[in-house]
């Protein structure tokens, strides 16, 4: 469903991904770990198309994609939660979940994944005319991951979903993403949280410094001493 082949990124001088290539098959859940700074978000830019790669092909769906403009691998299924989440503070819930659906002309479907976000999302709904800004962390997150689904992704990569949320709210944003993982939809995940990233995922990536170092299946990065010592902390 993806390949992204020896995709290099700068900032100026910055190179910040060096040639990075990795492979998603459909239905999988997959995860991006490494350090701050390592380009794990720079690597996901790049593939949706908000920074313009200085060198590799990114293909989705056996197409090659990083040719066109951003939007139109929205309207294909590729479809990012950015970190930070990037809600639009001020305007309402109900306004930010329909600018998921942009790119969309069919009235009647988006009416429809309006109501089954909110039914995922009880606490959007009771709050639907409130401005996203005044929402706390763990409900712009899920606001952030409504709007995504409101695009129908195909391919949905989360950018930090669990960063700076209370427990209780880690646990609920991993717990939606397996759902939405179930249903069908491929993930690409980058999570700081690499323990839990890994007993979810099937396959992870490990980045650093610009480079993919090490995959694997889950399990087997899980066991890797090398990746429990400098990810996992034990
Ligand atoms: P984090 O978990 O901290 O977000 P990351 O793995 O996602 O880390 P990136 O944000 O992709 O890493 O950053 C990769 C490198 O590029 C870092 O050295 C970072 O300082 C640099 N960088 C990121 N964004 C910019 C920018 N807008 N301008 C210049 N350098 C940048």
């Amino acid at each position: 469903m993806l390949d992204v082949r020896d995709l290099r990124v700068a900032y100026g001088g910055i190179q910040a991904v060096q040639g990075v290539s990795l492979r998603l098959y459909p239905g999988e859940l997959v995860c991006l770990i490494g350090a701050n700074g390592a380009g794990k978000s720079t690597t996901l830019k790049a593939i949706t198309g908000l920074l313009k790669p200085q060198a590799g092909e990114v293909h989705f769906d056996g197409q090659r994609v990083d040719t066109g403009a951003a939007w139109q691998r929205v309207t294909q299924g590729l479809v990012m939660v950015p970190e930070g989440r990037g809600i639009f503070a001020r305007m309402t819930i109900e306004e930010n979940l329909r600018m998921g659906a942009y790119l969309r002309d069919d009235a009647e479907a988006i009416e429809a994944d309006i109501e089954a976000v909110y039914a995922r999302f009880p606490r959007l709904k009771e709050r639907h005319r409130q401005l996203a800004g005044t929402l706390s962390g763990g409900e712009q997150q899920m606001l952030a991951m409504g709007r995504a689904l409101l695009a129908r992704p195909r391919l949905l990569l989360l950018d930090e979903p669990s960063m700076g949320l209370s427990p209780i709210m880690v646990d609920k944003i991993f717990e939606v993403v397996a759902d939405i993982a179930a249903q069908g939809v491929t993930v690409l995940l980058v999570e700081q949280n690499a323990h839990r990233a890994l007993q979810m995922a099937q396959r992870g990536y490990v980045m650093d410094t610009g480079r993919i170092t090490l995959e694997g299946p889950a399990q087997q990065l899980l066991d890797d001493p090398k990746v429990r010592e400098a990810y996992l902390g034990l």
